[in-house]
């Protein structure tokens, strides 16, 4: 029988109310021990999405901490499947924090990171992906993030998958049961649509991985560095974005001598955008730090915007710069617009776009072609897909896997069942049915206590 666990579930400051939350088998006893009711019901026949108002605290330590609604859900009609009881309390952390440990002393465990949704996910409310898509729901950054997530929370995913799944067991049963019984009146492999049901999964899982490739820039956010001589407009580029002043622009190059992260959205896209020391040859110790930083921030970016200042045009250190750069994921950001008539001479790069970080020109087009180089422009966040790197790489798993049994087709029928088992295996992984446990230990890991 699992213990009980407990948790304050509300965020850790003060607020107009704070939760805490107690699941498993002793949730009403322990309620019952910390709880003290007005009007006092009869603990053992209390229904599920019932409350009562009352005091809460530990009796025998001087009495009530304050004033709660008990919320009461009996298993199985619950978050977690278990019984559960929610003390609604007034927000103070400390109050809540004695309010927890009177439930600890009542005999409740404290909760680790995502036990309530995994115990939700062991009790078969939720499937993996669906429990990926809570934590992504808590997290999300962007509207498309959180209408993706709700998504994720309807399940269409786990749907998908085990629409693939039944049809790639179903074959495989039924080239077990033919090599198991050669008298029976069973048809042979090539008979038995092999190449047809196999064929319909691989395309499946082809149009699923297609549709979700900029899924992940726009759910889980791309890195990306500015990058260019020192004076371009990069701190300004970073400000406009992110709607303030988040670094200091001066008129004096040299001025960023550190890099600066920040959150902004552009377009669909939600950007860890790192403004970068302008990169020149400098005998200055600390500018020497920042320019080194620079050079690391942009080679692990995901996406590299090198600002140049398009009133001087390209300098021999623009192109030196660029040879640096993969060219494939760098867009070449040509600053200060405002102050030239026409256009700079060709910039040797397939991306680039005109910008003023004064006027705000040009912002569009540097948002469309990041999300044309992070493809995320048939992102649907209305339909199933694969929204995490863990989802992603069991459907890439089980569509190797799908091809390796239809290249086997032509040998022996044993190959195509060992292919069939990997394929059905990568995606019980993906749903969670037949994940290992270090699988579904990182899945919890990034949630919070509480949750
Ligand atoms: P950084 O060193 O590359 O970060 O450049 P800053 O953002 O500090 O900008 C250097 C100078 O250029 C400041 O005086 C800015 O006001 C100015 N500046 C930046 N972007 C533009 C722009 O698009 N148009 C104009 N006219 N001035 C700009």
């Amino acid at each position: 029988m699992p213990d009980t666990i407990a948790a304050i579930a509300t965020a850790n400051a003060p607020g107009g109310i704070g939760i805490v939350r107690v699941s498993g088998p002793a949730a009403f006893v322990i309620a019952e021990k910390i709880f003290m009711p007005k009007r006092a019901p009869d603990w053992r026949k209390i229904k599920g999405y019932t409350m009562a108002y009352g005091n809460v605290g530990v009796p025998l330590e001087g009495g009530a901490v304050g004033e709660a609604i008990c919320l009461f859900f009996r298993e199985p009609a619950s978050y977690t499947g278990e019984d559960v009881v929610e003390l609604q309390c007034h927000g103070g952390p400390l109050l809540l924090a004695q309010v927890l440990r009177a439930a600890l002393e009542a005999g409740a465990r404290m909760a680790g990171p995502g036990e309530f949704t995994r115990r939700a996910w062991l009790n078969g409310r939720i499937g993996l992906a669906q429990a990926e898509a809570v934590m992504r729901l808590i997290t999300a950054q962007s509207e498309q993030a959180l209408r993706a997530a709700y998504t994720g929370i309807g399940g269409a995913l786990g749907q998908e998958i085990k629409k693939i799944r039944d049809g790639l067991i179903a074959l495989a049963a039924h080239i077990a049961a033919w090599m198991d019984y050669p008298d029976e009146d069973i048809s042979p492999l090539r008979d038995c649509e092999a190449e047809a049901v196999l064929g319909e999964a691989e395309a499946a899982l082809t149009g699923l991985i297609e549709r979700s490739k900029g899924a992940q820039a726009v759910l889980e956010g791309v890195s990306a560095a500015l990058v260019g001589r020192p004076n371009v407009g990069k701190s300004s580029l970073l400000n406009r974005l992110a709607g303030w002043e988040r670094a200091i622009v001066t008129a004096l190059p040299g001025t960023t001598r550190d890099t600066v992260t920040e959150t902004v959205q552009l377009g669909n896209l939600t950007l860890r955008l790192t403004d970068t020391a302008g990169l020149r040859d400098t005998e200055h110790p600390v500018e020497k730090a920042g320019v080194e930083r620079s050079l690391a921030a942009m080679k692990s970016a995901d996406l590299v915007l090198v600002v140049l200042d398009a009133s001087e045009g390209i300098l021999a250190e623009d192109r030196a710069l660029l040879g640096q750069c993969d060219l494939e994921r760098t867009i070449v950001v040509c600053n200060k617009i405002d102050l030239v008539q026409g256009r700079p001479e060709a910039v040797p790069c397939k991306h680039v776009v005109y910008t003023s970080a004064v006027t705000g020109e040009g912002l569009d087009d540097l948002a469309k072609t990041a999300e044309e180089i992070c493809q995320t422009a048939g992102f649907a966040p209305g339909e199933a897909m694969l929204a995490t790197q863990r989802q992603a790489q069991c459907a890439v798993d089980a569509h190797a896997a799908v091809r390796e049994a239809l290249a086997a087709l032509e040998l022996a029928p044993d190959a195509v069942s060992v292919c069939l088992e990997d394929a059905v295996q990568a995606l019980f992984t993906l749903t969670g049915e037949r994940a290992g446990d270090a699988v579904v230990d990182e899945v919890f890991r990034a949630f919070c206590v509480g949750k």
